[in-house]
């Protein structure tokens, strides 16, 4: 079966898709990490829906992770949706001072 002229065939059809099938192979962590960004993008859409299906009937004021900080909002408390800025009243009362 593995003749010499054989295993040339095959690798000129290996060179063919050589972008695809093959490097995917070799890099396990590459392929692992798409289809966590894959999971990731199925989850962030999931909870956008549940976000926009949500009537944010209950608000709270808490502590929100931001970019650089924690930044005080009006949050869903069932979607966790940002819904606003507390006025600095709230706030106030918020942080107990
Ligand atoms: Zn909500």
């Amino acid at each position: 079966m593995k003749g010499a002229k054989k295993l040339k065939n095959l690798s000129i059809n290996s060179n063919l898709n050589a972008t695809g099938s093959i490097f995917i192979d070799m890099d396990a962590k590459r392929r692992e990490v798409e289809q966590l960004l894959s999971d990731k993008r199925n989850i962030e859409r999931k909870i956008e829906h549940i976000q926009a299906e949500c009537k944010h009937s209950k608000q709270v004021i808490k502590q929100v992770a931001s970019e650089s900080s924690f930044t005080i909002r009006h949050v869903c408390e069932s979607c966790g949706s940002c819904l606003g800025y507390p006025t600095p009243e709230e706030i106030k009362k918020f942080l107990g001072t």
